[in-house]
């Protein structure tokens, strides 16, 4: 996301923020885009991949209750997701595979998909 109130003719790197921690974007800092300006961080995402995937937790909420929609493909939740702890926003396990694959690609950072714990 961009940081609320800023001028998008002059936005420079750190006015853009992990949707999911509100961390903003750094050199240091993996980021993966996904639509409309959404971003997640590497360490956001370290910790979805590690809940959806190795942990098969699932943070969607009850059928009965609202439907949830996924931050980075705007659609809505059918498959297990992950919840930023801090803010409503959601990430699909598509996206959280997608962005995993995007940034352990990614030659500039040394990420990797998280693995079990031994
Ligand atoms: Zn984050
Ligand atoms: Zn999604």
């Amino acid at each position: 996301m961009q940081r609320p109130g800023i001028n998008p003719e002059h936005a420079e790197m750190s006015d853009f923020l992990c949707d999911f921690c509100r961390q903003e974007w750094t050199a240091a800092i993996p980021m993966v885009e996904g639509h409309r300006g959404s971003l997640i961080c590497a360490s956001c995402l370290t910790i979805a991949y590690t809940d959806v995937f190795l942990l098969n937790l699932d943070a969607a909420p009850a059928p009965a209750t609202a439907t949830s929609t996924c931050t980075l493909c705007l659609q809505d939740i059918s498959t297990p997701s992950w919840k930023s702890p801090d803010h409503a926003c959601f990430i699909c396990k598509k996206c959280i595979n997608h962005a995993a694959s995007v940034l352990a690609k990614d030659p500039d950072f040394n990420w990797k998909k998280p693995s079990p714990a031994k």
